[in-house]
């Protein structure tokens, strides 16, 4: 497998935060996170299939796939974006976080807010009410610069 150099080191840094959590690295899970850090935005799990196929040589079952993406989403490297039903990498492994994200309903992009201040806020805020927060789904739809920049 072909590397980008920062893929590389995201890929090393995501193994360091599975060990830490105690767990194996397996090569699907490095191989479905680094294709997961390659695609632009978010990703279906069908498209996925196809990419690894074509990309890796890597034939997956969706059980299979779910399990290693499900696996991956524990850790903190992976989150699936509700709305798009799609998955997307965490481009920020070194340290655990909320995730925030950007979705783009002009091109489908999606963009990753590394300022989890605001997941924090609603953290504390849920807690006030008694309420223990295990995940956050936090989007924000609209249009990337891009697509702004086209209108
Ligand atoms: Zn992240
Ligand atoms: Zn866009």
């Amino acid at each position: 497998m072909h590397l980008h150099h920062n893929t590389l080191a995201l890929v090393n840094a995501a193994a360091d935060r599975a060990r830490a959590a105690g767990q194996r690295w397996t090569p699907q899970r490095a191989t479905v996170y680094a294709a997961l850090l390659s695609t632009k935005g978010a990703i279906g799990a069908y498209d996925l299939i196809d990419l690894l196929a074509r990309l890796q040589a890597l034939t997956l079952k969706p059980a299979s796939l779910y399990r290693t993406l499900d696996d991956l989403q524990a850790l903190g490297l992976v989150v699936k974006i509700e709305s798009l039903n799609a998955w997307r990498a965490c481009h920020h492994p070194h340290q655990e976080h909320q995730h925030v994200f950007l979705v783009c309903d002009g091109c489908g992009q999606t963009d990753e807010i590394a300022d989890h201040g605001a997941a924090l806020h609603l953290s504390q805020s849920a807690a006030a009410l008694g309420f223990k927060t295990n995940r956050h789904v936090l989007e924000l739809h609209g249009n990337c610069s891009s697509c702004v920049t086209a209108a």
